[in-house]
Order: C-alpha cells, then sequence, then structure tokens
C-alpha cells in the first residue's frame, strides 16, 4: 500500500503492527499505551527533560483539577478553551459548590501560584516545565498520537522581569526545539501564527510545522509571548530593584505526542515504522541464525556479540525458538534501527551481517570492533532521515501567484498582512493560513489577493 494514497488506513496499521497504541479503550480518543509506545515516548520525555534541565528550568507537577474561578479570570483563554473542556461537578454524592475542570493546558492551574512564589526581582526568571496528561473534549474523528482526548502534554511556562527577557527565552525555546527536531529527524517550518489564530490569551504565538506524506501540515510545537496578559488577571508582581511593583512578563513552549505521531507518518513505509536511532528503544536487534547440530555454540556468539553491543547502544538479542523471518518480520514493523544476523557461513568468515532498516541496505562487516562500526552507522542513519525528510519538505513547498494554483504541500505567497486578505486566503483555498515565517525569507512580489506590492510571504496549507 502506498502511503500517500491511504495514508489513515496505512498509519493505523502502523501503529497497530507496532502494537503501540489501543484504541478500543471504551472512551473514544483516550488510548492506551502499550509497553513498545510508551517506551519511545519515554524516550521522547527523556531528550526533553534533558534539554529544560540544562537550560535552567524545574520540572515541577501540577494537580489535573482546576477551579472555574481560576479558569474563568482571562476572558479571552476561556473563551478559546470553554467548548473543549471536561467538567467536573460530584464529589460522591454532592454536588460542587466550585465546579472542577479536567486541565485543557495549565495558565490557570500555575499562575495563581506564580503570585505566591514570586516576591522579588530575585525569584525570576522562574523557568518551569512538566510532563502531563491534559484533556480536550475533541469532537472530530480522532487519531491515535495526533488528535486524542487525553493528550501526553510537554508545557513549560516561564515568568520574567521584562517583555525583552521574555523575548529571550523564545529564542531559546527555538533552539532547544531545534535540538529537539533534529534527534526526532523532523524538520519544520516556523511562523509567526496570524493574529486571528493566536493562542487565546497570548500576545503573539509562533507555531513550528512539519510535513506529512499525505501533503497536510501538521503542528508540533508552540511558543507563545503572553507579554503580562496574564500576570495582570493573576496578579503575578514583582518588586522590582528601585522597589516599585511590576507586572512579569510570561511565556510558554508547549508539544505533545504528536511528535511521535509526525515521526510514524514521516518516517514510516510499506513494512512498518522506521525509528530514528535517538528515538529507537532498541537500536539493534541481534537474530541468530540457527544450524541443526550447532545451536549452542552459535547462541554462545550470539550473547557474546550482545554483551559487545550493549556497551554501545540499545540492543537487544531476539533468541525466541521461531524462524528467522518471522523475527525480522516483527522487527521491521517495530522500526528498529539496525538488524545483526549471525549465522553459521557469518561465524565461520568472522563476519556478521548488518541490514539498515531504513534503507534495506545489506552488507557484511567485521566482527571485529563490530560496536563502533554499528555506532557510525546509527550516527549516519540519524542524519540520513532527517535530510530525506527535509527534502521531502522542500520538494513539497510551492511559491504560488494565484490561489488556484494552491496544492497538497506548503503554500508560500506574498500577503499584505491584512486580515480581509488572510481570511479571503484561507476562505478561497480551504486551506489554513500557519503564517509568516519566523526567519525572515526573501520575497518581493504583490498580495495574492489585493495586489498590493509587499516584501512578506505567507505560508498556507491543509492542516492536519
Ligand atoms: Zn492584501
Amino acid at each position: 500500500m502506498r502511503k500517500d494514497e491511504e495514508f489513515s488506513e496505512w498509519y493505523n496499521g502502523l501503529v497497530e503492527g507496532a502494537e503501540l497504541s489501543d484504541k478500543r479503550y471504551p472512551i473514544k480518543g483516550m488510548n492506551v499505551w502499550r509497553p513498545y509506545g510508551w517506551s519511545i515516548m519515554k524516550l521522547i520525555d527523556a531528550a526533553m527533560r534533558e534539554e529544560f534541565d540544562s537550560t535552567g528550568h524545574g520540572e515541577v507537577n501540577f494537580p489535573v483539577l482546576i477551579p472555574e474561578t481560576e479558569f474563568q479570570k482571562e476572558a479571552e483563554h476561556v473563551k478559546g478553551f470553554e467548548g473543549d473542556v471536561f467538567w467536573v461537578t460530584r464529589g460522591g454524592f454532592n454536588e460542587l459548590d466550585v465546579k472542577l475542570l479536567l486541565r485543557p493546558t495549565s495558565e490557570t492551574a500555575m499562575y495563581p501560584m506564580f503570585k505566591l512564589w514570586i516576591r522579588s526581582h530575585a525569584d525570576l526568571p522562574l523557568k518551569v516545565y512538566q510532563i502531563v496528561p491534559v484533556f480536550r473534549y475533541e469532537t472530530k474523528m480522532t487519531r491515535t498520537f495526533m488528535r486524542v482526548r487525553e493528550i501526553h502534554f510537554f508545557e513549560a511556562h516561564t515568568a520574567h522581569a521584562s517583555f525583552e527577557d521574555a523575548e529571550q527565552q523564545i529564542r531559546e525555546d527555538l533552539q532547544i526545539n531545534e535540538r529537539l527536531m533534529r534527534l526526532l529527524a523532523l524538520p519544520y517550518i516556523v511562523s509567526k501564527r496570524p493574529d486571528w489564530d493566536k493562542f487565546p490569551g497570548a500576545h503573539y504565538s509562533l507555531g513550528s510545522d512539519t510535513l506529512l506524506p499525505a501533503g497536510r501540515s501538521l503542528q508540533l510545537a508552540t511558543f507563545h509571548q503572553y507579554r503580562d496578559n496574564f500576570a495582570k488577571v493573576y496578579e503575578v508582581t514583582y518588586e522590582a530593584e528601585g522597589g516599585e511593583h511590576k507586572f512579569v512578563h510570561q511565556t510558554t513552549d508547549g508539544m505533545s505526542e504528536r511528535i511521535l505521531g509526525a515521526l510514524l507518518a514521516i518516517h514510516g513505509d510499506e513494512k512498518g515504522l522506521v525509528l530514528p536511532p535517538a528515538a529507537a528503544p532498541i537500536q539493534a536487534v541481534i537474530v541468530p541464525v540457527l544450524e541443526k547440530g550447532r545451536q549452542e555454540q552459535m547462541l554462545l556468539e550470539a550473547q557474546r556479540l550482545f554483551l559487545e553491543l550493549r556497551e554501545r547502544m540499545r540492543v537487544k538479542l531476539d533468541d525466541r525458538d521461531i524462524r528467522p523471518g518471522e523475527k525480522y518480520y516483527y522487527w521491521e514493523a517495530r522500526g528498529v534501527p539496525l538488524r545483526v544476523e549471525l549465522g553459521p557461513r557469518e561465524i565461520e568468515k568472522s563476519m556478521a551481517t548488518v541490514v539498515r532498516r531504513d534503507t534495506g541496505d545489506k552488507r557484511e562487516l567485521p566482527r571485529d570492533a563490530l560496536g563502533d562500526r554499528l555506532r557510525s552507522v546509527l550516527e549516519l542513519m540519524q542524519i540520513a532521515m532527517w535530510d530525506r525528510a527535509e527534502k521531502m519538505i522542500r520538494q513539497n513547498t510551492f511559491t504560488i501567484t494565484s490561489l488556484n494554483e494552491a496544492k497538497d504541500g506548503f503554500n508560500r505567497m506574498g500577503w499584505c498582512g491584512s486580515e480581509a486578505c488572510g481570511k479571503t486566503i484561507a476562505d478561497q483555498t480551504g486551506m489554513s493560513v500557519l503564517g509568516t515565517p519566523f526567519y525572515p525569507e526573501e520575497f518581493k512580489g504583490v498580495c495574492i489577493v489585493c495586489g498590493k506590492p509587499t516584501k512578506q510571504v505567507v505560508y498556507v496549507a491543509k492542516a492536519y
């Protein structure tokens, strides 16, 4: 099956074939993470923790319930989220005096506490993050990892003394994002969302989007500059050096399990998952090809190799009593980057047969110092996977001069910046206006709607 033709069916088959998640749980959009899926997500989470811990963020864990009274404070925020919220209205037999909601995101849970934690300029910047489930009452068709009601969510929240300090934080977030996306082999573009599509309550929002095989864009991360919008509502102030009280400036950086969905969709093939080594719970699997009468000796060789490789990578020895062909099929579906075959022929020649999951490339490598060689192959794969995905995006980015030319992929066009023209673009193409590129792009032309000369381009795509 070709993935661009029957994307949906192919994607579901991929998730089921690798036993990542089970959507048969009796609540729509609340899926069960199975061990292999969760082990990939844990690796992604670990990479996030490492990045945010090493840039001065502290990990926190806030309650899942938020009182309605706190949620109601920021008007735009409420307007943006109230249609998505699950409510808790009873405790045991009693109606609650104050209704509670399951967090759809945690601004309104955290900022009343920020008010207590932040006293003086010495408490700033305050940088925290958490990796927790959030809940949104999704009414559209759900899809595993991409559109669900219980979302495995990452959110970083920061508070700063000034707008400029908060701007600096967003630049740091973008650098963190670049490092993370390299690990996951997920190229992207960063756009400043149009005003009518920014996060409810934000001063402005940036989004990073990648391109799925079917030509739709998928949002991978968002970065919001709140200025002092939330601080004013939640009275988050600090005493400046001169003694006066000022509102803090805040930012957030959000990601979710969608990153895993993007990874599967972009790199998977007809055999199943293809994982970049950095996100692979098992980076190499050793499959002994046993010969009658010599089983014991060959298993011993395989175990020796396993112990050796274990020092250098995440490796698994598959000594199950099934045919090698079945094992190949099993590990291919799970996207294990390297398969190492060890049979009588290999042992005689002091070699190992190594097969790359991403290209299918098969070669014999000397048994000596195999760990070193495999490490370099893993590094090459990591880069090659990024390059392939980036090329796919480049080939599907089109600069167009008439709205009739809009097609699957990223459409790039001149835009005067007016909301009226932006909405005309969205209406006439049936696509989403992702926004203007955050990293300026050379352009000289006219607005695709009104014809006014402009140096600004805008990216438009069918958003997932
Ligand atoms: Zn215009």
